[in-house]
């Protein structure tokens, strides 16, 4: 399904079927599922649940 093997952006971990991931993305101006998977693909961020779970705030 995506080109390249996705990876956690912070720690590189590669993300397995079944893990639990969060992804930060910007929410497409179009409405539509294919319009978020063609971001996904495209500029997509991956953060394992571990990663987001350690991360700190920074506000
Ligand atoms: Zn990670």
């Amino acid at each position: 399904m995506f080109g390249k093997k996705p990876a956690c952006s912070n720690c590189g971990n590669e993300i397995n079927a079944g893990d639990l991931i969060y992804v930060k993305m910007q929410y497409p101006r179009r409405k539509g599922m294919t319009e978020i998977i063609a971001f996904l693909k495209k500029e997509g961020i991956f953060i394992c649940e571990n990663c987001f779970n350690n991360r700190e705030d920074h506000h």
